[in-house]
């Protein structure tokens, strides 16, 4: 039996770099950059440099538009409302490239997981992170990451326990949604011009929601973040709205504010203590940014309401932070925030000293925060045959490499 706090002695000891505790690499572009995640205006500057007359440009810039985020156009040749003289001038400069699948693997319950690798390296390692399609039954939620690794450290997060980190471009987000469009084949038929207002019921997408709860901390990767899913909400595009996408952060506190006013996303926040002193632990960036500062700016947030309402993610960590004295105080603390509480069962990776919750523990904690008025669903582990599961996104590569070196008598 663990006795409460068990965990603490392998909790690592507290340290003030715990913020971009790993240096930052950079992002070399291509020779050939890829329109893939340009905004709009970027698109209609591209297109001045083929020389395409400046009277067209913004109208080409709409048609390329169309053809990528609609009909996931996957080269130049496919854009026939284009001349083929601009068809052949961009392909000579640019390209329509996605972010390439280095790996897929397909759970029992299926869900999917691409390791996706992305330009660049270090010592020889390639930069790559996950993204995760979990289908339902009303709809398909796709996770995606916005740095290789993460600059946090969350000790119960395998993430966190990876070395390399690098942001995530804004193509290389939207270009996680367009990768999965690809793969499910959900692009919209050319026969079906316009799903809406064909009088018919609108087509249901298979990727019809987006959470960004992959690899690294969205918030402190902003811009990116911000632009890549301006180009993931666009009614004339990839078209998934702003209610349908939920980012979730650790609590980057001043930047809560700053993606409710660019961004317009719902919130989720990832909780995990009632107490300082605990969440210290659990989330060492509390001690930048404590629990009264963090309430304070989901209390503002912009926009939200009861229909409106921010997610407070918890993880249930055995004998940790799951005693029924937890639970009443999780309710006090969000007293007068329109909220959602999401339980998440613990999802052990190799070499973790946590462990999860029983289901019992799991049932009465859930019964004291419904019986307080919070739905409180309790997140099914999906994908856990494939380590695609909260928390346990990690590179594949790591591992591989390890074992390549072993093989080789390193
Ligand atoms: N960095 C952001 C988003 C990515 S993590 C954040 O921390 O919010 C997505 C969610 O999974 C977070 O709530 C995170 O705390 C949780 N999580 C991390 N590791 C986990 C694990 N091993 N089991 C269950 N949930 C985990
Ligand atoms: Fe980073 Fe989120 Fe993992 Fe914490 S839980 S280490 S913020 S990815």
């Amino acid at each position: 039996m663990t006795a409460p706090l068990a965990a603490t002695e392998t909790f690592p000891a507290a340290s003030p770099a715990f913020v971009e505790k790993r240096p930052l690499a950079t992002y070399l572009a291509p020779a050939q950059p890829s329109l893939v995640g340009l905004s709009r205006d970027q698109l209609v500057q591209a297109l001045g440099t083929i020389e395409v007359p400046e009277r067209q440009r913004r109208m080409r810039a709409q048609q390329i538009w169309h053809w990528l985020y609609v009909r996931g156009a996957q080269n130049f040749d496919a854009m026939t409302t284009l001349s083929k003289d601009v068809r052949s001038a961009l392909a000579q400069r640019f390209t329509v490239a996605r972010p390439e699948i280095a790996a897929e693997q397909i759970s029992v319950d299926g869900t999917r997981k691409w390791l996706i690798r992305l330009p660049g390296e270090i010592d020889g390692a390639p930069h790559e992170v996950e993204c995760v399609y979990i289908p339902e039954a009303d709809r398909g939620t796709l996770c995606i990451s916005s740095q290789v690794g993460c600059t946090l450290n969350c000790t119960f997060c395998h993430t966190g326990t990876q070395r390399l980190v690098r942001n995530l471009t804004a193509g290389e987000i939207a270009g996680q949604v367009v990768l999965a469009r690809d793969q499910l084949g959900d692009w919209t038929p050319t026969n079906e011009q316009q799903p809406a207002q064909a009088g018919g019921e609108k087509r249901t997408r298979l990727v019809s929601n987006i959470v960004m709860m992959g690899m690294g901390e969205p918030l402190y990767n902003f811009e990116a973040v911000r632009d890549g899913l301006a180009i993931v909400a666009d009614g004339e595009g990839l078209s998934i709205s702003k209610r349908r996408i939920t980012l979730s952060t650790s609590g980057v506190v001043p930047n809560i504010a700053r993606a409710g006013a660019e961004i317009g996303s719902m919130l989720a926040v990832s909780l995990h203590a009632v107490t300082d002193e605990l969440r210290d632990r659990l989330v060492p960036l509390n001690r930048k940014y404590p629990l009264r500062e963090l309430l304070d700016a989901c209390r503002n947030y912009p926009g939200v309401s009861n229909a409106r309402r921010i997610t407070f993610e918890y993880v249930m960590l055995k004998g940790v932070n799951d005693s029924l004295a937890d639970a009443k105080a999780l309710v006090r603390l969000l007293k007068g925030i329109p909220a959602k509480i999401n339980l998440i069962p613990f999802n052990p990776w190799p070499g973790t000293s946590f462990e999860c919750s029983d289901d019992a523990t799991i049932g009465a904690f859930s019964d004291i925060v419904f019986n307080a008025g919070y739905a409180s669903p309790v997140r099914t582990p999906r994908g856990r045959d494939i380590l695609a599961a909260c928390g346990q996104l990690k590179s594949e590569t790591e591992k591989l490499r390890a074992r390549a070196l072993l093989a080789a008598g390193a």
